[in-house]
């Protein structure tokens, strides 16, 4: 355990007794698929390895869904669904409880959760408990109260009609997930869709499959009728397929890579033109000004491109300095990176783990090296540490030119990039010269500057001296390629409803 560059052997200090210890002998109790409340091995009788980014141990096997178990899932959520079955019968009121039924269950398994989802993901446990978990349990309760809460409206026509809008759910909704955010982006899909009345079909990446199958005991255990939620752990290319080609899929929800975001609104476009979402990637600008609260912007602006190993579709991995800040706000970004502690994800001191998997390694590394090759400066970091696990040191380049492609392919890894600027037209215009538009933010003590500089950035959400500051009842999703629809807030209930308008004619006159 050390700052910044290497895992050293030698024994930890007690963490913090006030600070939740994670399970280190965890036993995965459920890897098969979910359907209809039960649990079943795959139709081909094939499996799959799960593996811990942190060792490169294996962890355990996981039954493997393809096209042949999406249909038995979707036939369940279908029938699950229908009208006159248990769910579509069921006061919506009800509806809200059970999904507060389940944000109970996952408090009570918190840690077995954080615990599982560092596992699998590398992630630090301390943010899995606190920000992952803490998450997906306020977006369960926020969608909980929303439950009967869907009104439709009534609009004048004249006075021969009563004419009335009712909100419907739109069916069997797909969701199709990455592995950076294993639970909290199932949560994400899960509970508009059920809120909404939906029934759902869900993979989880293959990288990151077993929160979500434990979670599935939990769904079982509140008292969800079978069918409502259906997991098949699986691979894109096979079970993500079949589900984003699916004739009998009404929705299909996905978070993940642009490329792989083209495909599924082509396959819902040749099959039966199921509504579509997405959440993509994201270039994002964050633009530091003169006048900023400088700590702050170092340390916030550090959190958007370190945060989760800089796996995440919000990173700041443009980070764009007015010129009279420009150097202190380097050495003070590279005094801080210094201080990333990496290590054993399960160690509660542990502020940086590991990639989810090699493939995502060397593309950063990759990157890297272009971005040294390019005539970036590298001001720390560039390496991989150790030869254990995926660990890459943070990163920073100062003197990134707008060309380079660090500064425009999406890194997904701890890289920043800080670009200097010198007028407002400018920086605007470069912020905004990008395919993406999912996240930017603006540090600056002027809230005049504030808010004419998020009124003219492309992007989804706009932080001010603020970064990733998400909540459930905020929106999320972008503009540009980096997404199509809404998700959270009171905006995602329109992704999950059908607005069927209602017209009586009246032929009793009174005058
Ligand atoms: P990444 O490159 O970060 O792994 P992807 O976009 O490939 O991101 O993956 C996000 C999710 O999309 C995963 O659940 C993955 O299995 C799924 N996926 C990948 N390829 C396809 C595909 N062709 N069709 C449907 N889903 C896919």
């Amino acid at each position: 355990m050390a700052e910044n560059g290497t895992i050293e052997n030698g024994q930890p200090e007690k963490a913090s007794p006030a600070l939740p210890h994670p399970i280190t002998h965890l036993e995965v109790k459920y890897t098969k698929i979910f359907i209809n409340n039960e649990w079943h091995p795959s139709e081909s009788g094939r499996k799959f390895a799960t593996y811990n980014p942190a060792t490169g141990a294996k962890i355990c096997d996981v039954e493997e869904a393809d096209k042949a178990d999406v249909d038995k899932a979707v036939e369940a959520a279908r029938a699950a669904g229908q009208r006159g079955s248990t769910w579509r019968k069921m006061d919506v009121s009800s509806r809200g409880q059970l999904l507060n039924k389940l944000a109970d269950l996952i408090d009570r398994d918190r840690v077995l959760l954080a615990s599982m989802e560092t596992m699998d993901t590398g992630k630090p446990f301390l943010q899995s408990f606190f920000v992952d978990l803490d998450g997906c349990i306020k977006t369960l309760r926020y969608y909980a109260g929303w439950a009967d809460k869907i009104h439709g409206k009534t609009m004048p026509v004249d006075d021969n009609f009563v004419c009335f809008t009712k909100h419907e759910p739109i069916g069997v909704c797909g969701a199709i997930i990455p592995w950076n955010f294993p639970l909290l982006m199932f949560m994400w899909k899960i509970a508009p869709a059920l809120c909404c009345g939906n029934t759902v079909v869900i993979k989880p990446a293959e990288q990151t499959p077993l929160t979500a199958l434990h979670t599935a005991a939990l769904i079982k255990e509140a008292g969800f009728p079978p069918g409502v939620v259906n997991i098949l752990p699986g691979f894109g290319p096979t079970a993500g397929a079949a589900i984003s080609n699916h004739m009998d899929i009404d929705k299909v929800a996905f978070t993940g890579s642009t490329d792989v975001g083209k495909l599924i609104k082509e396959a819902a476009a040749r099959s039966n033109l199921k509504r579509v979402t997405l959440e993509l990637g994201g270039k994002n600008p964050c633009i530091v000004y003169g006048d900023a609260d400088l700590q702050l912007a170092v340390q916030e602006a550090q959190h958007g491109a370190f945060f989760n190993q800089g796996q995440c579709c919000t990173a700041a991995s443009r980070v764009f300095v007015e010129e009279q800040v420009y150097e202190e706000f380097i050495k003070r970004s590279v005094e801080n990176a210094k201080k990333l502690v990496a290590g054993d994800p399960l160690d509660a001191r542990t502020s940086h783990g590991p990639q989810i998997d090699q493939k995502q390694f060397d593309k950063i590394m990759e990157l890297i090296e272009s971005g040294k090759r390019e005539g970036a400066k590298l001001e720390c970091g560039g390496c991989a540490i150790g030869d254990r696990g995926l660990f890459i040191q943070p990163t920073i380049f100062s003197g990134v030119k707008d060309h380079m492609r660090i500064a425009k392919e999406e890194i997904f890894g701890p890289v920043q990039c800080i670009f200097k600027f010198k007028s407002q037209e400018e920086v605007v215009k470069r912020a905004n010269s990008t395919e993406y538009g999912l996240a930017a933010a603006v540090f600056t003590r002027s809230m005049d500057r504030a808010l004419s500089v998020s009124s003219a950035l492309q992007s989804g959400t706009v932080w001010v001296n603020c970064y990733n500051a998400l909540h459930a009842q905020a929106p999320f999703g972008g503009y540009k390629m980096s997404g199509n629809g809404r998700e959270l807030g009171e905006y995602a209930l329109a992704e999950y409803s059908e607005v069927k308008a209602v017209t009586i004619k009246l032929t009793e006159k009174l005058y």
